[in-house]
């Protein structure tokens, strides 16, 4: 039996997701001269000679993250890759590689674990990344899928979650809070579905929204954009909690202080009667959903022209000296962003 030597008992959630992050790995030293990133951004740079290797980890819990109720496994599948392969675009690089880990307890069966993977196959086809290795292991509790990614970002390149500066522009690409909407509506209906099991699920006309959830794209074509573009993002997060959450994330790594309007914020518009459906602010859906998988990154001033024509990019506000995150309402009004996003440890 494992006993601990430190008698107390302290629940994660005093320290939520991110506090327990900080709270494990401050002790993380640095050795090898070869780091150079470690923890803290969307995936570690490792110093290959000419270039850096990036590299990335995230796990997928049933019950946690995806609900086997109303997601198909092959998506599933489709998914863990595609989650992971945004961090690797968000260092500005192209992902290459991946090995996957997966625990599962018996109640699944082959066929099962086939559909998983023909979606890991297929992601790896669309964004051309080999699958190199992982591990296998059962579970007593659910499905567990953990996807490392590894890519190549060229060094004068790479973005991090660092390189912010005054002046630089903000922006965005895609459009935000439709995987939020999408979890929305598919939690509805699996209410309807578990109180009256006659029902059929009323999911016409949200197929965008349930694509956003349910078979999410990585940037990878947005990484390519800023090359063809000749533009460098001085920092680059991908935006899987929420703008709200990434936006303090870039102003607390570079800093700075982050300023966003409301008014620009990129919303499809197939949101806005849902949003008052579920008696939900479009802006909160957007700042705070979270899942959306887009590119939040800063630009010189001086690269606008560039990137003011294209429909995937949109400016949504401006850096500054100073810290915090700042969103500035319809009204002009300024509202300091606080830590929050989903968050899982709770
Ligand atoms: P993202 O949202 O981009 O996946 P996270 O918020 O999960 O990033 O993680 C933030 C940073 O903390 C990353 O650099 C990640 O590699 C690191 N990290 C997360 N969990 C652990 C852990 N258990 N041990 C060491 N590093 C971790
Ligand atoms: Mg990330």
């Amino acid at each position: 039996m494992f006993e601990s030597k430190n008698p107390q008992r302290t629940p994660i959630s005093s320290l939520g997701e991110f506090g327990l992050i900080d709270h494990l790995t401050a002790n993380a030293k640095v050795k090898l001269a070869n780091t150079a990133l470690g923890i803290g951004d969307d995936a570690a740079l490792i110093d290959m000679g000419d270039h850096y290797q990036a590299v990335s980890t995230d796990l997928l819990v049933e019950g946690v993250h995806f609900d086997l109720s109303y997601m198909p496994l092959k998506h599933l599948g489709y998914k863990s890759v595609v989650v992971n392969l945004s961090d690797i675009y968000a260092m500005n690089g192209v992902a290459e590689h991946i090995t996957v880990g997966i625990a599962v307890s018996n109640r699944f069966p082959v066929e099962a674990l086939e559909e998983i993977y023909a979606g890991i196959h297929l992601a790896c086809e669309k964004y051309n990344v080999d699958l190199v290795g992982g591990d296998t292991t059962s579970s007593r509790s659910g499905l567990m899928i953990s996807i490392t990614a590894i890519g190549r970002v060229e060094k004068t390149k790479a973005a991090k979650r660092s390189g912010a500066g005054d002046n630089d522009l903000i922006v965005v690409s895609g459009d935000l809070g439709g995987a939020y909407m999408g979890l929305q509506v598919l939690e509805r209906e699996k209410q309807v579905y578990l109180e009256n099991p006659d029902m059929q699920p009323e999911l016409h006309g949200h197929e965008y929204i349930l694509e956003r959830q349910l078979k999410p794209e990585a940037r990878k074509d947005i990484v390519e954009l800023l090359a063809a573009l000749e533009v460098v993002p001085t920092s680059m997060i991908d935006i899987s909690d929420g703008l709200s959450s990434e936006l303090m994330h870039l102003a607390n790594n570079s800093n700075v202080q982050v300023n966003v309007y409301e008014n620009k914020i990129p919303i499809d518009p197939s949101i806005y009667t849902l949003c008052e459906e579920f008696n939900l602010s479009t802006t909160t859906v957007a700042m705070n959903g979270g899942e959306d998988y887009e590119l939040l990154f800063t630009i010189p001033i001086g690269d606008h022209d560039k990137i003011k024509a294209n429909p995937n990019l949109t400016v949504i506000g401006y850096v500054k000296e100073g810290s915090g995150a700042n969103l500035i309402t319809r009204d002009e009004k300024v509202i300091e962003l606080k830590a929050q996003g989903f968050n899982h440890m709770e």
